[in-house]
């Protein structure tokens, strides 16, 4: 089928890199590539190259920013320090604040453990965590970590690492389906989780 357009070939190819988009959608994508104007795709492209290029891990939750050091929420005066979630990803941070009514800050972790995929401890943000509640004034540690075997392990790993130091360790309430993303969930169902959570 791609026969004689090496070039496009290259394109698919590419995509199929691109995790989370599904295998048939990359042909869709690429003929839409391909009927775009110039302009369009040197916008899409500039705005790929900015978007990495201006941001950063912020120093102390590994939040994405684009100011001086610090990300929007531990920049906040507001935001309650002693108070922790601790989450997978960019993206469950981003739906927990979409479901509002949370005024702590975050630790993101960069991702869970697992053994199979060969991520350790090292591989994700888990050292400064733990130094950041043994030398921060953190209170309560909240495990938003997904309900998901590697989840679970990654959340009881630094459980570990913090025994005998005085924080209170808390999960999301139930509510969450087992299996299942924070990223996918309604606010409501993550408010509730979150404003009734559990000890760890
Ligand atoms: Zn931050």
């Amino acid at each position: 089928m791609l026969r004689k357009l090496p070039s496009l070939e290259r394109l698919i190819r590419q995509l199929q890199r691109v995790p989370y988009l599904a295998s048939k959608n990359v042909y869709r994508i690429a003929a839409y590539f391909m009927n775009c104007s110039d302009a369009q795709v040197d916008q899409l492209c500039k705005a790929i190259i900015d978007a990495r290029k201006n941001t950063a891990s912020c120093t102390i939750c590994f939040n994405w920013h684009e100011s001086e050091s610090l990300c929007s929420i531990c920049a906040d005066e507001r935001r309650d320090n002693s108070s922790v979630c601790v989450v997978e990803t960019w993206h469950e941070l981003v739906a927990i604040e979409r479901a509002g009514g949370y005024h702590g800050v975050y630790h993101v972790l960069g991702g869970v453990l697992s053994p199979l995929e060969g991520i350790g401890p090292e591989d994700l943000e888990i050292e400064p965590l733990i130094k950041r509640v043994k030398t921060s004034s953190v209170k309560e540690l909240i495990f938003a970590t997904n309900p998901t075997p590697e989840g679970e392990a990654t959340a009881s790993f630094i459980a570990s690492k913090l025994k005998g130091v005085p924080v209170q360790l808390t999960k999301l309430a139930s509510g969450i389906p087992v299996g299942s993303n924070l990223e996918y969930m309604d606010r409501v169902t993550i408010y509730k989780a979150l404003s009734g959570r559990n000890p760890f």
